[in-house]
């Protein structure tokens, strides 16, 4: 097997001295202070050996990463049911767009367009208090990482609630043609809040390896998913994990993955690693810019994509 650690280095080296670093986003505008200079890479091998490379344990804001793992939850608690809500294919707009919405009767194309987190967030809070669902996800978060120091940043939860007008909207949309059933506050409030998890490259490629190695921990035995389940999830990361980014992904990567705002990228190599990768600065799609340069190098040194080397 090639040398990981050398490849994680190099990497990292490269990207810290680019000069293309794409745009932080700046609609949400706690998000607009971080600085686009930072840039860390964390790869856990079935093993569990670590890799890692530049701010890696620096903790970013998972913004929309956090879909993959409410998702997870949901189906875990509707099952099948879910697919009445939300759909599975890719949308080929922006991630808060609203268009389809109208034709499609408020069915959202796929779970990680704003639209449909924001149902599958819906889903976690009905029957339960906000802060009940909240603690939920975040402890679940923290189960899979093995860290309870994982937290909330509260500002740019706040932040996003002041100014995440669009969200609103999709989601007072959605309630119109019943697809939402909680309050729109209590919903949305939750979606910001997890959106607004803080965590590194290295406790999120931790939280992230089950969906390596079929719905399994392999360093502790523990099962999270079945190895189906795991299997559909990654198939929804490769097709809607990156927006109408996902095509452009899957072409230059080959790999389930799922971008956030905030510049993180959690991207899968089935049965042999987990990857996390963070730089702030996005593309015109809203994913990160050297994220997804530095799965390509990855991914194409260490022969990993799912397409074939
Ligand atoms: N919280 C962000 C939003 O709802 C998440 C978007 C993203 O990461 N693509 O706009």
């Amino acid at each position: 097997m090639p040398d990981i650690d050398a490849i994680v280095q190099e990497i990292a080296t490269e990207m810290r001295h680019r000069t293309d670093r794409g745009e932080v986003a700046r609609y949400i505008p706690e998000l607009a202070r971080v600085d686009p200079h930072q840039f860390g890479l964390a790869v856990i091998l079935e093993d569990g050996r670590v890799a890692a490379g530049g701010d890696a344990d620096q903790p970013f804001s998972i913004q929309s990463i956090s879909k993959v793992f409410t998702l997870t939850l949901a189906l875990g608690m509707a099952g099948d049911d879910l697919w009445t809500r939300v759909g599975r294919e890719p949308s080929g707009n922006p991630f808060n767009s609203i268009v389809q919405l109208e034709r499609e009767r408020g069915r959202p194309r796929n779970p990680f367009i704003n639209a449909g987190a924001i149902a599958v967030t819906d889903l976690i809070v009905s029957g339960h208090q906000p802060r009940e669902s909240l603690g939920e996800i975040l402890r679940f978060m923290q189960f899979l990482a093995g860290d309870t120091s994982i937290a909330i940043d509260k500002a740019v939860a706040a932040s996003e609630r002041r100014t995440g007008f669009r969200n609103t909207a999709l989601a007072n949309y959605m309630k119109s043609f019943g697809i939402i059933d909680n309050p729109v506050d209590f919903t949305l409030g939750v979606y910001f809040h997890h959106c607004a998890i803080a965590m590194s490259c290295r406790q999120l490629a931790m939280a992230g390896r089950f969906l390596a190695h079929s719905g399994r921990n392999p360093s502790t035995g523990y099962s999270v998913v079945s190895a189906e389940r795991a299997r559909r999830i990654n198939a929804l990361m490769l097709t809607c994990g990156h927006y109408d980014g996902s095509g452009d992904f899957a072409y230059r990567v080959g790999l389930p993955g799922k971008s956030g705002v905030g510049g993180g990228i959690l991207a899968v190599a089935p049965g042999h690693a987990s990857i996390a990768v963070w730089a702030p600065g996005l593309d015109g799609a809203g994913n990160s810019h050297l994220g997804r340069l530095a799965l390509e190098r990855l991914t194409k040194a260490m022969g990993w994509s799912i397409f074939g080397v």
